[in-house]
């Protein structure tokens, strides 16, 4: 039998992971990700068409009667990719959705660039660089593979041993919808988040922004007194403020602005 030319490169695939995948450790620059882009914006648009057909579990804010609160988020957005530190500022979509629950302090980045933000994250927060800094740690995950790269390790071997035997296909939507239905959602890492949050500093550092916007968010969020739902898929890494300071005083330690009057027209176009 003949042996297809990417069903090589699969068998090759597995090899790697079984050889490197024990004796590495878990660093989010190193890790093998045996998806393509093409995949994270596969797995990230069926998450979306999840969301958007769920309106029990994500009651989506109407992006045509609620245009303004939109529009604030599409131009914070704009300004975080227009710092040229994403590497798929061009490829990924970056599309945006608001879930409107008070009650729910979380946001997140989908694979492929499909970012959902909860009413209560922004309504919790106090300025426009602090939301800025978590849209740019969702970003960031996004942007550096880190759920595919969690994903490789959950399902590696197995989804590689599926793909090859040429069964995959009801296996890749399964996961997809796993992670619909779980919202994405295997914790990240602690490298990860360290990651996210380095590249949430570069990202704001040439915008005009306070770059260590999301120190605040962390900051407020470890004062609250139930630890909401944002931890339980961002665990909280050893030092993170001091790390979010180190990064931005490296690059060159700039000050940057605030926004709360902004940031409260923000609120108030939300219902
Ligand atoms: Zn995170």
């Amino acid at each position: 039998m003949k042996m297809k030319k990417s069903h090589w490169f699969l068998y090759l695939s597995i090899l790697t992971v079984l050889i490197y995948g024990c004796s590495k450790d878990e660093n989010a620059d190193n890790t093998i990700n045996i998806f393509s882009v093409q995949d994270d914006i596969a797995f990230g648009q069926q998450m979306r068409d999840e969301i958007h057909s769920n309106s029990a579990d994500y009651p989506l804010l109407s992006e045509t009667q609620y245009a303004a609160a939109y529009n604030h988020i599409y131009r914070i957005r704009d300004s975080i990719l227009e710092s040229g530190d994403l590497k798929y500022a061009d490829k990924f979509d970056w599309k945006v959705d608001i879930i409107e629950d008070d009650e729910v302090l979380n946001a997140f980045c989908a694979p492929g660039g499909y970012i959902c933000v909860y009413t209560g994250i922004i309504k919790f927060l106090d300025n426009e660089a602090q939301f800025a800094g978590v849209l740019g740690h969702e970003m960031a995950h996004a942007d550096r593979r880190h759920s595919t790269d969690q994903l490789t390790k959950a399902y590696g071997i197995q989804l590689l041993l599926g793909i090859v035997l040429g069964n995959n296909q009801s296996q890749l939507a399964q996961i997809a919808a796993d992670l619909a239905a779980g919202v994405a959602m295997l914790a990240f890492s602690r490298d990860a988040e360290n990651e996210a949050d380095e590249y949430s500093v570069k990202y704001l550092y040439n915008t005009a922004y306070d770059a260590t916007g999301v120190k605040g968010f962390f900051e407020k969020i470890g004062g609250s007194p139930q630890p909401p739902e944002f931890l339980s898929t961002h665990p909280n890494p050893d030092n993170r403020f001091d790390h979010i300071v180190e990064v931005w005083q490296t690059l060159g330690g700039k000050t940057g602005g605030t926004f709360e009057e902004s940031y409260n027209q923000f609120k108030s176009s939300l219902p």
